[in-house]
């Protein structure tokens, strides 16, 4: 699948701004800096869709992306980022509920984590919370260019391992190289599909 049209819709800081459209939504979750908007910009073929390096935590808002008229990517704020006051956790919390929960035109969720690093309690967090509301969801293992190959797939079982996952459901990639993006793309169809 190529993606020919990418527009953001709307930058929501809440429900009531969600967009009344029908469209299918695949939700694109990680800690600050897992490198979320240069995916994003890498899969749309664009250079500034998404903002990257964004400062961490200041926005709180759900980015709908209209992609080619087929489905929407939701882009959720980075979490995990220092210094987030208890207020911010908690908005957080209620806000990724109330989507998860009650938008019935989700479809999946894309989950970014940083190759380098074993998942943090906030990942696994994310994919318990996938697994409790039932949605189906891939891994993304961003940033592979910074691990060395022999390294690879230590690291995906690791990831596999702390998000009790399959390593199958990993996919190694790169913004730089752009590794990684066929297989994201199939991912997402398989999803849309569900
Ligand atoms: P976000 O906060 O999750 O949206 O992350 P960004 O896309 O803003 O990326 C955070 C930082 O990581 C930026 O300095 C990016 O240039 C860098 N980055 C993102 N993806 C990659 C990648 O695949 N490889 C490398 N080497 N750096 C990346």
């Amino acid at each position: 699948m190529e993606i020919k049209e990418a527009e953001l819709v709307v930058s929501a800081p809440s429900k009531a701004h969600w967009p009344e459209s029908e469209l299918p939504e695949i939700v694109l979750a990680g800690r600050s800096n897992v490198g979320k908007s240069s995916l994003i910009n890498t899969l749309c073929g664009r250079k500034a869709l998404a903002y990257v390096g964004n400062t961490p935590g200041k926005t709180r808002l759900l980015n709908f992306f209209d992609i080619d008229h087929r489905f929407m990517l939701v882009d959720v704020p980075g979490y995990g980022f220092a210094n987030a006051s208890k207020q911010m956790l908690i908005q957080f919390g209620e806000m990724m509920e109330d989507y998860f929960s009650s938008r019935s035109q989700l479809k999946g969720l894309v989950l970014l984590v940083d190759m380098r690093h074993a998942p943090t309690e906030d990942d696994i967090g994310m994919a318990e919370y996938a697994r409790y509301y039932e949605i189906p969801f891939a891994v993304v293992a961003t940033k592979m260019d910074k691990v060395p190959r022999s390294q690879q797939s230590r690291q995906i079982k690791l990831i596999a391992e702390a998000l009790t996952c399959s390593q199958e459901v990993i996919i190694p990639f790169s913004a730089i190289t752009k590794q990684g993006r066929e297989e994201l793309m199939e991912a997402i169809e398989a999803l849309l599909d569900n």
